[in-house]
């Protein structure tokens, strides 16, 4: 059993006022509440970097189970009992210290937000003192890891926020924030950018809800919801026994951004090609232009970010293309439930040779495979298919039909041209000619059941092998 998880997003309506839009005014709140939490969350980080001891503090308790005495770390709530016992003027500790004295800095702050401001230092200078004692066990000298910052995004509790879906039309719904004026904390009704999407994943009752996080960005204001999935999914090992288990293997690429194929019982049931549809030429394209613009511009500001808008483009390119392919890779995924989702474990494509824009391009083509693996696993697990990731060696080398060596190449003008970038795929042995991706895609499976040469390593490779990539594997099948 395990747990998937997700974001869904609601975008805040900040538009002009005349289009429904919340006014600027509204902004600046959420705004200034952002920089007042960073500000409290300052200052408990400051606080508990002043008390380090009392972060490791044992506590005994008594164990119901073993039936005696044990000892265990403290635990965040009843470090923020301790922390509020000490900074928070109440009846019953009417005296802070006076060195923290958070009531007087911060008046009125709502006790919800001071809560999520101290949970977060807990975790930022628990995290912080465990790098030091690991960096001062390992002697280095460089890299002592830097004190822990305060900028967090915050989290939105229950008593810090409500979301009203139900009106009748979009311009009654809303989301009431307790935010920062500047002067007080006040509700205020932000409008939202309802869309079907995000109710029916709102509503999706496989989901459990967790409290959002305000996401501020120079244009835009958005609600990030944390679901959370319980998710039941056999072991890999007991699916493996299943004799009619259904593999699904990915070959990620270039161009045929996935290669997806399905095998039961031996035999390849369903393959389907995922194009990139022409992206890998498209952002070649922007990037010959954004290595002109770079090469006429000189030496670039330091500090300064230039052709700002082409990057983005580009990033949100890689990302939509990223999430269409796991989409469709994990709606293959839900037609066989019980399946195992097989992917190679990512090699590089080389970045070296060429033009500096084709290297630049190649690089965002290995980011975007990458994504395609992370992105397919997350979506595959939500739907109960755990992912395996199988040896890479030689998938794109051997015949798929047979296990010999093969050859790629590349047919112009009915000629056949052997070459490492060609298309097709070739085995010398059984004269099988098939496409290069759909062959690979094919072995992936082959390496999941260990067949023919995939055969896990029995000894640690001699030294000399490591030049050759090929002689690390023992091939068991003599051809
Ligand atoms: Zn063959």
């Amino acid at each position: 059993m395990g747990q998937a998880t997700r974001t869904t997003k609601l975008f805040l309506d900040l538009g002009s006022p005349e289009e429904g839009g919340a006014n600027s005014g509204k902004r600046a709140y959420l705004e200034e509440t952002a920089r007042l939490l960073d500000a409290a969350r300052a200052f408990y980080v400051t606080f508990f970097l002043a008390h380090p001891d009392k972060l490791e503090e044992k506590v005994s308790y008594f164990s119901q189970q073993l039936q005696e005495e044990r000892e265990r770390l403290i635990s965040p709530n009843e470090l923020l009992s301790w922390a509020e016992s000490l900074t928070v003027e109440t009846h019953a500790h009417p005296h802070p210290l006076p060195t923290y004295n958070f009531s007087e800095r911060f008046p009125d702050f709502p006790f919800i937000y001071r809560r999520s401001v101290i949970k977060d230092a807990i975790g930022k200078v628990r995290s912080f003192l465990s790098n030091l004692a690991t960096w001062r066990a390992s002697g280095k000298k460089k890299g002592r890891p830097g004190l822990p910052g305060a900028s967090n995004h915050p989290t939105l509790y229950d008593d810090a926020f409500s979301l009203d879906l139900d009106g009748a039309d979009l311009h009654t719904c809303f989301a009431r924030l307790k935010v920062y004026t500047g002067a007080s904390w006040e509700w205020h009704n932000y409008p939202v950018k309802l869309s079907r999407y995000f109710e029916a994943r709102w509503h999706d009752p496989a989901w459990e809800q967790q409290s959002p996080k305000l996401i501020l960005r120079p244009k835009t204001a958005a609600l990030h919801f944390s679901q959370v999935k319980t998710v039941e999914a056999k072991k890999v090992k007991a699916s493996k026994e299943d004799p009619h288990l259904v593999t699904v293997a990915v070959d990620v690429n270039v161009k045929n951004l996935a290669v997806i194929t399905v095998r039961q019982d031996g035999a390849i049931i369903e393959t389907i090609f995922v194009s990139d549809h022409g992206l890998d030429r498209h952002r070649y394209g922007h990037l010959k232009r954004i290595a002109r613009k770079q090469w006429q511009s000189g030496t670039p500001v330091k500090g300064e970010h230039s052709n700002q808008q082409l990057w983005e483009h580009v990033r949100r390119m890689n990302e939509d293309a990223a999430h269409q392919v796991s989409s469709r890779i994990a709606d293959v995924c839900a037609r066989y439930p019980g399946c195992v989702l097989l992917f190679e474990r990512l090699r590089k494509i080389k970045t070296k040779g060429g033009s500096r824009s084709r290297r630049m391009n190649r690089r965002r083509a290995n980011q975007l495979r990458g994504k395609i693996n992370h992105y397919t696993r997350d979506k595959a697990y939500a739907g109960g298919t755990v992912t395996v990731e199988v040896n890479p060696h030689g998938t794109s080398q051997y015949c798929s039909r047979c296990g010999a060596k093969g050859e790629r190449f590349s047919s112009r003008g009915g000629k056949r041209i052997k070459a490492k970038w060609g298309k097709l795929f070739g085995c010398l042995q059984c004269h099988y000619e098939t496409n290069a991706d759909f062959n690979a895609s094919v072995n992936v499976h082959r390496s999941f059941y260990r067949e023919w040469h995939w055969q896990p390593r029995t000894k640690p490779p001699p030294k000399a092998a490591k030049r050759g990539v090929g002689r690390r594997h023992v091939r068991s099948l003599q051809l």
